[in-house]
């Protein structure tokens, strides 16, 4: 089993990552789970049966109590009357303080799991068992929390520590293709900000990276994702709670991501997260040009994003209003909560494998 140790720097909030394939089955044998009155395990209904059933059964091996809270999915459903129905089934089933609450989904399940484990009795015990590329490599790492709010995305929300995180390979075999390939965003950005062996491996493995039937498929991606939860975790725990500029690197792609990922839901063609965070990073690496990139650097980023299957540009239709377009892009980067003063803050490249901060 490949076991990581995330070290945050304030004590009692270190926790280990287990990342193999065929853990869900096997949650008994891990003695974190041990010792709680009871547990509730929180879903949404396209999690596949078959997983939640493993991590029901091997739970139900070591505690008697067990429930299922099953969400609808989807980050329209991403606020306060889920979380309030959640807070209702936990009080319902009167979980109390030595409870443990069992995340298994993806980015939005882990983010509301985490935010009600957060604030119910003043913080109860907590284990992340994400589903989705993206959440291996994303939320794994940095302990956010929160759901949307008047219309903003991730509006309230907490920062709280899990006392384990569990990745289950197997969950990747089951992921809607588009779903999958989202995550190879966060990826690249990982390497391009901070490591350009990464880069190299990722240049090389791309075939069986993005191919879940080849047969070294589940050694490479558990590389990956250990990988990217090591340089997360290094960056975060310089850095914990963005006090300092560090952790700000970890947003490359994201202003101009953001701003075109809001703008294309309002579309036919709304991108989902990682893609709008590729055609961030490619736009990202053309005006990186001043930091040092050249541009066969940009070149290769623009290759390597599409060796991924991930879109370098958002189709905006040919009878549009490019200036319109223009303003409207400009005012969401201006609206980003990353900003200070009003001033966009952008991440820039000075060569593959090495960033900094512009305001
Ligand atoms: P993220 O924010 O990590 O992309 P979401 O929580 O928005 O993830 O999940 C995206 C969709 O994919 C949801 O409908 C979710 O139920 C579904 N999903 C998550 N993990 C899996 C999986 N392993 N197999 C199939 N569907 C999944
Ligand atoms: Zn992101």
């Amino acid at each position: 089993m490949t076991k990581l140790k995330v070290q945050i720097l304030k004590k009692d909030s270190s926790y280990p990552i287990l990342i193999e394939r065929g853990l869900l089955g096997r949650l008994d044998e891990i003695k974190e789970f041990e010792g709680y009155s009871q547990i509730g395990i929180l879903s949404d209904h396209n999690i596949p049966d078959l997983f939640l059933d493993k991590v029901y059964k091997s739970l139900k091996k070591i505690n008697s109590k067990v429930t299922k809270i099953i969400i609808t999915p989807g980050e329209t459903n991403k606020n306060l009357n889920t979380i309030n129905e959640i807070y209702q089934k936990l009080s319902d089933i009167s979980f109390d303080r030595k409870s443990l609450l069992v995340c298994l989904g993806g980015g939005v399940v882990g983010d509301m799991g985490g935010f009600v484990a957060s604030t119910y009795m003043r913080g109860i015990d907590l284990v992340q068992i994400p589903t989705t590329l993206l959440a291996h490599v994303d939320s794994s790492v940095g302990g956010k929390t929160g759901f949307d709010f008047d219309n903003k995305k991730n509006l309230i929300g907490t920062f709280y520590q899990p006392k384990m995180v569990i990745i289950d390979l197997m969950v990747l075999t089951t992921l809607p293709r588009r779903e999958f390939l989202q995550g190879y965003a966060e990826v690249l950005k990982y390497a391009l900000i901070c490591d350009k062996d990464f880069w190299e491996f990722l240049k090389e493995n791309n075939n069986i990276l993005i191919n879940p039937k080849h047969p070294e498929f589940f050694d490479k991606v558990r590389q990956v994702i250990y990988k990217c939860c090591q340089i997360k975790s290094d960056i975060v725990t310089r850095d914990e709670e963005e006090k300092g500029g560090e952790r700000k690197l970890l947003n490359f792609g994201h202003t101009y991501g953001h701003a075109i990922e809001s703008y294309s839901l309002n579309t036919d063609n709304p991108l989902f997260h990682g893609e709008a965070v590729a055609i961030g990073m490619l736009y990202s690496a053309r005006i990186s040009k001043e930091a040092g990139l050249s541009d066969l650097e940009i070149d290769e980023i623009k290759a390597v994003i599409e060796s991924y299957e991930l879109p370098i540009e958002f189709n905006f239709g040919t009878n549009s209003n490019l200036s319109d377009i223009n303003k409207k892009l400009d005012k969401l980067m201006r609206n980003d909560k990353k900003n200070i003063n009003g001033k966009i803050s952008w991440i820039l490249l000075k060569k593959i494998g090495s960033a900094k901060l512009k305001q």
